[in-house]
């Protein structure tokens, strides 16, 4: 087993699928998952087939957010796993197939085991993009992940904070070091507008991700700011994209996904 270590895993494809483009952050909580499912929205409305992979193992948020939550995987005949398709986009998460309370004491080998069998063996039809929602950090988990698929490319999620602390660097580096090519980057949480008077403050700091972009010579694909409907249309199971595709935070998505295909 050591001896097969020291090889690097070739990376895979996933039969039907098109382009795998990975969604990530430094850290937990600053909205990879939000960014994830309305990025993935944004593709189907562009009339793209789109599938999203939640390979959140600890924390998985997509039933949740896209509102399978209770529904569970089932198998075809030829022991394949089928996705949960919600608001037209094919799902899989682990939060499908156990208690999500569960998923925190699970056993390292389990999990890579677990995952290595959702990269290999769910039936996803034809899609034209797949979106894997990573876990977040940039350890050793994101690295083997982001190896073993042949991944198209990866966004990575921050906030202005992490830019200022350098946690989103961490993760262009990570990317680099696997030879994913990094598509841009996205700052949530960018500002706060008063829904009333319409100030704009930047509660975390600002410029921050224009002047890291322009250092790593990456895109920055957009900036979307705090906003009550994005939190609450993804507690209650339709993201804001699909909730109401005309408002200007969705046209934020939309722009962003533009950039990307
Ligand atoms: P992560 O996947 O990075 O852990 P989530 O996508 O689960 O983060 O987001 C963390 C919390 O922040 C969720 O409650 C989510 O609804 C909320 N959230 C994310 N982005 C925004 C935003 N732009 N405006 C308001 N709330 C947001």
């Amino acid at each position: 087993n050591k001896k097969e270590n020291k090889f690097k895993p070739v990376p895979l494809g996933i039969p039907g699928v098109e382009h795998i483009i990975a969604v990530s952050s430094a850290k937990g909580g600053v909205g990879k998952s939000t960014v994830a499912v309305n990025l993935a929205l944004a593709f189907s409305k562009m009339n793209k087939k789109v599938g999203i992979l939640d390979s959140d193992m600890y924390g998985p948020s997509i039933p949740k957010l896209m509102g399978t939550e209770g529904s569970s995987i089932m198998q075809n005949s030829e022991q394949k796993i089928l996705p949960i398709p919600a608001y037209n986009i094919q799902t899989i998460s682990i939060g499908n197939l156990i208690d999500p309370k569960q998923a925190l004491i699970w056993r390292g080998p389990l999990v890579t085991g677990t995952l290595n069998q959702l990269f290999r063996d769910v039936e996803w039809g034809e899609l034209d993009i797949l979106v894997l929602d990573l876990p977040p950090g940039t350890g050793d988990t994101q690295l083997t992940i982001s190896q073993s698929l042949q991944l198209s490319g990866a966004v990575i999620v921050s906030t202005p904070q992490d830019i200022a602390l350098n946690d989103a660097i961490r993760g262009v580096v990570m990317f680099q070091k696997v030879n994913v090519p990094v598509i841009g980057i996205v700052e949530n949480m960018s500002y706060y507008e008063c829904p009333k008077c319409h100030h704009v403050e930047n509660i975390f700091g600002s410029g921050g991700a224009k002047k890291m972009s322009e250092d790593m010579k990456i895109d920055l694909l957009g900036q979307i700011p705090l906003h009550t409907d994005i939190r609450k249309f993804s507690d209650e199971g339709t993201p804001i994209v699909e909730k109401e595709p005309n408002s200007s935070y969705s046209k934020k998505f939309m722009e962003i996904a533009n950039k990307i295909i």
